[in-house]
């Protein structure tokens, strides 16, 4: 990683200042009162380190497949909602985040860059914004919302509160209707997260593992704790969910915070290089938020956030509520009676499933029928790769 970031450095350093004024035309600089008018060209000098082979129109790459039938009705998305552009620390532009987020085949994502902290694009960074575009913190949405309406990607306008002491921590801030008036409050936390709540967001707290140095918050090899402040917080009504998985990180007790709270469950990349370098192209392993939405829209996946009605899924793992994982199990793994003894089961969904039966454990990929031989006093299937609670797998009834 840090070879990557001095490759970057040293390439950043090579095209500054060609890079300057290419900028101010991608952003408009001439809105007369209005919000400026995004335009889907970016600064070419920008593009030439950008390694994402995604967003080349004649790519050999294409898109990857996630199937995941419908729950209950419910349409299933796979979304990504915290990651990074050269908008804050990311390495990447906008455009490049949606093109790679095509190519792994999710329906929707929301950009969250930093808005305490900005060493590219901005009035302090190492390529220097106007005063109206460096206080516009609804920028990078709005520089990639061209991209993505054109590739049929839902976009999310979204931003991180980033303090730097645990607690609070990170939050990020999705669907507000505008990002300044949060960024505005900047040196007082609970004024971020009130007028973000305001404003419509749905706050998540990020990474809670995450600590800072000398910060006095969690110690390590300590059970995670939800703070007094963190409690403060929930009982305000600024958290309505948290990430389980952030980039490579699990956070085992989020899944019984979640149940207690009822809070939405998040599996993120986090991502600051671009996805090629981190994950590879199409990577399996890709955290993935699912949304059990009523459509595909931004306002279902709104809609679907608020009623608390996500699934996390990351290192072949899948974390939710019992009520949506025991659906999302009866759509996506059939189960038929061969002979008495013998069950087959076929995943016909993308997901992980391991499932274990009177002591054999079988794991289902996708479209293969697995028989497996079980006496009848077999109540259960346990799915040892489901999680509705900390350590505790998903146990579906047989209904013989
Ligand atoms: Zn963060
Ligand atoms: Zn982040």
């Amino acid at each position: 990683m840090l070879s990557n970031r001095r490759d970057f450095l040293r390439n950043s350093a090579l095209l500054g200042v060609a890079a300057i004024s290419p900028v101010g035309a991608v952003l408009g600089k001439d809105f007369s009162g209005k919000p400026p008018k995004p335009v889907a060209t970016v600064p070419s000098p920008v593009d030439t380190y950008t390694v994402s082979t995604a967003h080349i129109g004649h790519s050999p790459v294409s898109p990857r497949q996630i199937v995941i039938p419908d729950v209950e009705g419910f349409k299933v998305l796979k979304g990504d909602f915290h990651m990074h552009t050269l908008f804050s620390d990311g390495s990447v532009m906008p455009k490049d985040r949606v093109a790679e987020a095509v190519t792994n085949g999710l329906d929707v994502i929301s950009i969250t860059d930093h808005i305490e902290y900005r060493p590219f694009f901005s009035k302090v960074g190492r390529w220097k914004l106007a005063d109206d575009q460096a206080n516009n913190f609804n920028l990078w949405y709005e520089v990639a919302l061209p991209e993505a309406e054109k590739r049929n990607l839902l976009l999310v306008r979204g931003a991180e509160i980033t303090k730097t002491t645990m607690p609070p921590g990170h939050f990020n801030a999705l669907f507000a209707d505008d990002n300044n008036p949060i960024a505005a409050a900047v040196d007082d936390w609970r004024e971020m997260l009130r007028i973000a709540a305001d404003h419509g967001a749905f706050l998540f707290w990020n990474h809670p593992g995450w600590e800072a140095p000398k910060s006095g918050g969690i110690e390590k090899g300590a059970p995670l704790r939800f703070t007094a402040i963190h409690e403060e917080i929930y009982k305000k009504g600024w958290m309505h969910g948290i990430e389980i998985f952030n980039g490579k990180q699990y956070y085992p007790v989020v899944s019984d915070w979640c149940n207690e709270r009822e809070l939405a469950l998040f599996a993120n990349s986090d991502i600051h290089p671009s996805e090629f370098d981190q994950y590879g192209v199409q990577n399996p392993l890709r955290p993935i938020t699912l949304v059990l939405a009523k459509e595909r829209s931004v306002e279902s996946v709104r809609e679907a956030f608020f009623a608390k009605r996500t699934i996390a899924w990351a290192a072949n793992i899948v974390w939710g509520s019992r009520t949506w994982l025991t659906a999302l199990f009866k759509a996506s793994v059939g189960i038929k009676t061969i002979t008495p003894g013998t069950l087959e089961l076929t995943n016909t969904s993308s997901l992980p499933v391991v499932v274990s039966m009177g002591g054999a454990t079988v794991e289902l990929p996708k479209e293969k029928h697995c028989q497996v031989f079980c006496s009848n006093s077999v109540r259960n299937i346990t799915v040892t790769n489901w999680i509705v609670g900390m350590n505790k797998p998903l146990e579906v009834p047989l209904n013989t």
